[in-house]
């Protein structure tokens, strides 16, 4: 009888320290090891590995034990940082209205986010007070990217120039207004495309952001000497507001001398925010490259994805970034201007960095080293040495996109029978059916 008891006991105890031990193992349900983590909002460009638990990051440190963690990637040599954050694309596709941004001149951003690392975009004025609802259901609340937005000044948004020539449909109140009931989407106001030579557009914008307290993005539409751009960077705009397509080179970026525009360094010197909005037709190498040299470097790295600059010059966030890097710009920098700059500039600080406790978007990042060329807005190629590659995007903790399956098992060392590999903790793409109890 003692003996049975005994062993009950023994039985009892080593249950008990397994399953104890079991959920030590599963503390973290993701770790990415020995990649070169750079965060520039935590100042670390270093080799650590990251733990993620509950979609969160749980810690970054120099070494966690592997055994706490229930799935375990081998990052090493590759750039471990902060989803990256497109504070400028055009995403409200689906309504079939033709030539129209809020229609067929849009794309629907899973398509191009995940595989390049980006998890969080801010849609530029695409939709206005009128349409920012049905841009919401349409497009924001069915996507895995994260969707904010940028709402146009103009009520109908972005629907082409007989929409966004109106000045009548530019009302601060009702922008502001929509702004404020989703405050939790929209972070900015937006005015884009005008051809007048009025300020109005700009004015009102600028009104719909004070009353809501947001930024306004700025494209600064035709170049006319009613309204320069001297006088909007150095008294139009605020401190925080944006001014994007800062290398098109179409609204006297550089002047004569080659020189950039000695108003832009006093915009800056305000606290005006300087974007790249790079798109189909707003980024000279002839422009960017004698500004870069004399150091007006962009605060923020933006695509201006659309129908127009996805298969263009542009073609996606990471080619943009190459750019910068081809012009000698350091992969910390890039990174900081791809992720914790363009952050802050929408008040979502939030996001863009990888401090413990905030919400696990990651991109792992590959450098390749080879012959590259990287192609302007006129069709100007600039070569270049290194190029960025996508490994892995993960969202809220989840992977989202993994290019060569470096989070999965061989298929020859699997049962016949294989199905999912995943598992729900860590992935969202193949994630295993939950087992049922016979
Ligand atoms: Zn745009």
């Amino acid at each position: 009888m003692t003996t049975i008891m005994q062993r009950a006991i023994v039985v009892m105890f080593i249950v008990l320290s397994w399953m104890s031990q079991s959920t030590a193992q599963q503390k973290y349900d993701l770790l990415l090891k020995g990649g070169h983590v750079i965060d520039p909002k935590n100042k670390i460009s270093a080799v650590r590995d990251v733990a993620i638990a509950n979609g969160k990051v749980a810690a970054v440190a120099a070494k966690i034990d592997p055994a706490e963690a229930f799935k375990v990637v081998d990052v090493s040599g590759y750039y471990v940082t902060p989803g990256l954050v497109d504070i400028h694309v055009h995403v409200y596709a689906g309504t079939g209205e033709q030539g129209s941004y809020a229609g067929d001149n849009s794309v629907y951003p899973d398509g191009f986010t995940f595989r390049a690392g980006v998890t969080t975009v801010a849609d530029a004025g695409c939709a206005g007070w009128r349409n920012f609802e049905d841009f919401k259901q349409r497009i924001i609340d069915r996507s895995k990217t994260r969707v904010l937005a940028f709402i146009n000044i103009v009520g109908n948004g972005m629907r082409g120039g007989k929409f966004e020539q109106d000045l009548a449909d530019m009302d601060a109140k009702p922008t502001a207004e929509m702004a404020l009931r989703h405050k939790n989407l929209i972070i900015g106001v937006k005015t884009a495309h005008y051809a007048g030579p009025e300020w109005t557009p700009v004015e009102r914008a600028v009104e719909a952001g004070t009353l809501a307290n947001i930024p306004v993005m700025v494209d600064f539409g035709i170049n006319h000497a009613e309204r320069p751009l001297s006088e909007l960077v150095t008294r139009k705009l605020r401190p925080g507001d944006i001014y994007t397509h800062l290398y098109s080179g179409l609204r006297n970026e550089q002047v004569e001398s080659g020189k950039v525009n000695p108003s832009l360094w006093e915009g800056r010197k305000r606290g005006v925010i300087f974007d790249v909005g790079h798109g189909g037709g707003s980024f000279l190498w002839r422009i960017a490259v004698p500004a870069m040299k004399e150091g007006f470097v962009p605060d923020s790295i933006s695509t201006d994805l659309h129908i127009g600059s996805m298969n263009a010059g542009m073609k996606d966030m990471l080619n943009v970034m190459d750019k910068f890097l081809a012009m000698g710009m350091s992969v910390d920098d890039v990174i900081l201007r791809s992720t914790w700059n363009p952050a802050r500039e929408i008040k979502r600080e939030e996001l863009g960095h990888l401090s413990p406790g905030s919400v696990a978007d990651v991109a792992v990042l590959r450098i390749e080293k080879g012959a590259f060329g990287f192609v302007d807005m006129h069709g100007a190629r600039l070569r270049g040495t290194q190029k960025l590659t996508c490994e892995l995007t993960i969202r809220e903790g989840k992977v989202v996109y993994d290019l060569n399956g470096i989070t999965r098992p061989d298929w020859d060392k699997l049962p016949r029978d294989y199905k999912q590999t995943g598992d729900a903790r860590w992935d969202a793409v193949t994630p295993a059916r939950p087992v049922r109890n016979p």
